[in-house]
């Protein structure tokens, strides 16, 4: 069988790169697979150095696989998990990808001229652009159902679980580092009231539109969460009483002079806050239960107002006496 008669057709029609270099990492052969995703005939550029035809290669780290591959005389590998790709080809694919060049997993083999005795390497690079997109659609998959699994669906804040999980962690922190940490609880007024004069669609637009302006009025640092129906939650990490309380006092007048068009109508909408701060020894719940202490007080005192837990306490001891 004329097997050398066949090598040259074989290498032109593999679907994959095939680049054979000689001792001097100099080029010898590049088949058409190569030469036609980087422009390039195959004749021109026998004898050149790999480098300076293709001036895109990682050059000190391929160098030194290469030397590698030569002096050892073992093969070596590149992955497009490692390193996306070698050689900076276009990928010839219909795929959406974040990228526009091939993927590509490389092997490097030693190779030794059965007659001359000299000693070259193949880089064979095989197109593994199918493998990357997919896996760029799973991360992307993945990061979106993250993101559903801790966000509340309707208003797009943290939900109860998620925002309760990072009421721990700050906890742990404040604890720590010894730093300070508020918790804040608000519940819209007389919400009862607006979903019978408006409807459920009418409270839905007040929840939606409070949360988007309680966000932007926060820190990034900051965590919105809604801990029920019309009751949210905010974690202020860094933040004494006197800061959460200020904190609250603008939330607070911020709602009430905003105006929710609904439907060609202005609805307004108030809220009640209760605030505590942090001390060293309390658990989330016994915190969750101070704010609650104090919106509760808030609500008694009239609603629409902030209400600090230290004050909720003094008052309910001012009834208790
Ligand atoms: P208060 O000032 O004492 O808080 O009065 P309120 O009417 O707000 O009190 P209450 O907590 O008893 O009522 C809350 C209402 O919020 C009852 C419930 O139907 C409504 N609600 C809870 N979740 C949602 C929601 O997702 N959308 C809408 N539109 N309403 C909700
Ligand atoms: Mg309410
Ligand atoms: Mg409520």
């Amino acid at each position: 069988m004329p097997l050398a008669g066949l090598l040259q057709p074989l290498l032109s029609q593999l679907n994959s790169g095939v680049v054979l270099l000689d001792a001097e990492l100099k080029l010898v052969f590049i088949n058409q697979f190569i030469a036609r995703r980087a422009d390039l005939q195959p004749e021109d550029v026998k004898g050149k150095s790999l480098f300076e035809v293709f001036s895109d290669l990682p050059q000190a780290w391929l160098q030194r696989k290469l030397h590698g591959v030569l002096s050892l005389q073992v093969p070596a590998f590149s992955s497009w998990e490692q390193r996306q790709y070698i050689f900076k080809l276009p990928h010839l694919r219909p795929l959406s990808s974040d990228s526009a060049y091939m993927a590509q997993n490389c092997s490097m083999l030693p190779l030794t001229a059965a007659d001359t005795g000299e000693r070259y390497i193949c880089i064979l690079v095989e197109d593994a652009t199918d493998a990357y997109v997919y896996q760029q659609q799973l991360q992307h998959s993945v990061a979106r159902l993250q993101l559903a699994n801790r966000t509340d669906g309707l208003t797009g804040v943290f939900n109860r679980s998620y925002w309760q999980q990072q009421l721990g962690y700050e906890i742990q922190r404040a604890e720590r580092y010894q730093h300070p940490l508020s918790l804040l609880l608000f519940d819209l007024d007389k919400f009862k009231q607006l979903n019978d004069h408006y409807g459920h669609l009418g409270g839905d637009a007040v929840l939606i539109e409070v949360a988007r302006l309680v966000a932007a009025l926060l820190r990034d640092t900051d965590l919105l969460g809604r801990y029920g129906g019309e009751e949210f939650g905010i974690i202020l990490p860094e933040t004494d009483l006197t800061g959460a309380m200020q904190v609250a006092q603008r939330l607070c007048s911020a709602v009430a002079a905003h105006r929710v068009a609904f439907e060609q109508q202005q609805l307004l909408a108030t809220i009640s806050l209760g605030v505590t701060g942090f001390t060293s020894g309390l658990s989330s719940d016994q915190l969750i239960q101070q704010a609650d202490e104090a919106l509760y007080s808030a609500k008694r005192q009239g609603r629409n107002q902030a209400v600090a837990w230290r004050d909720s306490q003094s008052v309910y001891l001012k009834k208790v006496k």
